[in-house]
């Protein structure tokens, strides 16, 4: 993937079959299925592939527990099938991960035991593995650091884990790989709409502006599709500025910390938090991701804040069911994410919103989807472009996502390798080091990320700011606040160099990635 390709290609297509506005799970997913379908597809993001919601999950690839609770088995059947596709579509960035639920009394296994039971009964030939009862021994030899008091046992059952930002990066170059073409920094303005008879307006091309460089243009195209998550109300609106809002956004913050709180490789789930949701403790990457909370918000950012006292739910829940008690300093990264969620009539908590994905097209034929999970991106594509190839009267052609691999791998992937989330590229990674042999050093003593992945992520990936390096091609930002920090100059300096700017950019660069890291830093 290069930017610079990409802006010749938006200049030397007439019409687009499609326009998708959102470069975030669905967005992406949606490009790729159009674009493996044959049609002429165009997605424009306005900032960096995933900024949204689809670099801040838990990384879970799964069915949801939770809503099996409350009775949503259609949904839970639907994203289990699709998580066992993400795990052999994409077997590079996804993994089978143990859980652990503790129990504390005899009803409670009983009641989970044969709700995991049912659920991993529901994912079928898609099963990534068998659910278990577990004796307290077992539950303290897998968590060591879980709080043995008035412990009675456990149940094991198995989900799917991904880096959600590598994933979409690999789900837009594999669009790419089909012909799609793919725009970061590229923000829809507006729309151009033509009277059509019935005395109805449709859209006819998208306005939108490079932002990078101020470039307007005005882009033809049969059907668009807004897939911008927490902000499809804004672009409904830009539609229909009678449109009524239909998001109610939900805030998850997720804390991250060291290993040594929780060591081991399984993760841990509280079924019931005190406002009756689910709180996890998965390791990845060498770190452990604690969260979710899930707050009502009236205003959307960009870059949404935790606030205190979901820092302190976090804490204080995971404090009493650990024994390893945590504080804020042993916080290494903060991060938070807005559920795009559909709102029902009467408000309310949005915990019980539906998890469920909508599609609403417009009398301007202007289509709308929204909510669903990351593990359901590519059922939500689907629909996406089924309903664009309906409204638009495209010639029908068939859906080939179901097995299609994303990215470049063979199998077997060793997982414990640093270098498996690039797949069968991570040769071509290393052998940058050919052309300068200092592209070997790391860019933190903490992590294994090479100078020569900077170097690909600029050529290849179409990173253009220290952040896009530090929050999304690497993970450091969510891994670690202070190491990203650290590790904004080196990162600043050669891409400084790759991209042709000057010392002013490279300071600029670092400045503006620490302001807005700090965000993601207790300390
Ligand atoms: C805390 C939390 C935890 C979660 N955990 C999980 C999990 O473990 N597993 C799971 O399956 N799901 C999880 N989810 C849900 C999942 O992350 C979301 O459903 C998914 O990421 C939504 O993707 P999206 O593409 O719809 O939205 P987004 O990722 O927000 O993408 C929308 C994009 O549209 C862009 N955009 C907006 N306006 C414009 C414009 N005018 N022009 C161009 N672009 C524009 C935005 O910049 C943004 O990048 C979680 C969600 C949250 C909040």
């Amino acid at each position: 993937m290069n930017r610079n390709e990409m802006l010749e290609q938006v200049s030397s297509v007439d019409e687009w079959d499609i326009i998708i506005i959102g470069g975030g799970a669905t967005g992406l997913g949606t490009a790729l299925d159009g674009a493996s379908r044959g049609y002429k597809v165009l997605l424009l993001e306005q900032f960096d592939f995933a900024k949204g919601t689809s670099s801040r999950s838990t990384k879970l690839v799964h069915g949801g527990v939770r809503y099996l609770e409350q009775g949503n088995i259609k949904l839970v059947f639907e994203a289990l099938r699709e998580r066992g596709r993400l795990l052999k579509n994409a077997p590079h960035i996804t993994s089978a991960k143990a859980f652990i639920l503790p129990v504390y009394n005899y009803w409670q296994k009983l009641y989970y035991g044969i709700g995991l039971m049912f659920y991993d009964l529901l994912s079928g030939k898609l099963s990534v593995g068998p659910t278990k009862l577990l004796s307290k021994k077992k539950v303290i030899g897998s968590i060591p650091s879980i709080q043995t008091k008035k412990l009675q046992g456990g149940i094991l059952y198995y989900d799917g884990q991904f880096d959600d930002s590598r994933l979409a990066i690999d789900i837009a170059s594999t669009a790419v790989k089909h012909g799609a073409t793919i725009l970061n920094y590229c923000k829809v303005m507006g729309f151009e709409k033509k009277r059509v008879p019935k005395n109805q307006k449709k859209i006819v091309a998208v306005k939108a502006v490079d932002v990078l460089n101020g470039k307007e243009y005005l882009l033809k195209c049969k059907a668009v599709i807004n897939a911008t998550g927490v902000f499809t109300d804004e672009i409904m609106q830009m539609d229909d500025p009678e449109q009524h809002h239909i998001i109610s956004p939900s805030q998850g913050v997720h804390l991250v910390i060291n290993q040594n709180f929780f060591e081991g490789d399984h993760a841990l789930i509280i079924p019931k938090t005190s406002d009756g949701r689910v709180l996890f403790a998965v390791p990845w990457y060498n770190k452990v991701v604690v969260g979710t909370t899930d707050t009502p918000m009236q205003k959307i950012s960009t870059e949404p804040i935790a606030l205190e006292q979901e820092i302190e739910f976090i804490l204080s829940h995971f404090n009493r069911y650990c024994k390893t008690s945590i504080e804020r300093k042993d916080v290494q990264a903060v991060y938070a994410g807005l559920r795009p969620l559909i709102k029902i009539k009467g408000g309310g908590n949005t915990s019980l919103l539906s998890r469920d994905h909508t599609i609403i097209v417009s009398k301007s034929g202007l289509i709308n989807i929204t909510g669903g999970k990351w593990t359901t991106y590519r059922k939500m594509a689907q629909d996406a472009i089924d309903n664009a190839v309906f409204v638009a009267r495209l010639a029908k052609k068939d859906c080939i996502t179901l097995t299609l691999p994303i990215g470049d791998w063979n199998l077997p992937i060793d997982k414990n390798n640093h270098w498996h989330v690039y797949g069968n590229n991570a040769n071509e990674i290393q052998s940058l080091i050919k052309e300068n042999t200092s592209w070997q050093e790391k860019i933190h003593p903490a992590f294994d990320y090479t100078k020569a992945e900077v170097i690909w992520f600029v050529r290849k990936e179409m990173a253009v700011c220290v952040e896009d390096v530090l929050a999304r091609r690497t993970r450091m930002l969510f891994l670690d606040a202070g190491a990203a920090i650290e590790s904004a100059s080196v990162v600043a300096e050669l891409m400084m160099h790759e991209l042709n700017r000057d010392e002013e950019w490279k300071q600029k660069q670092i400045d503006s990635f620490t302001g807005t890291a700090k965000k993601y830093s207790l300390q």
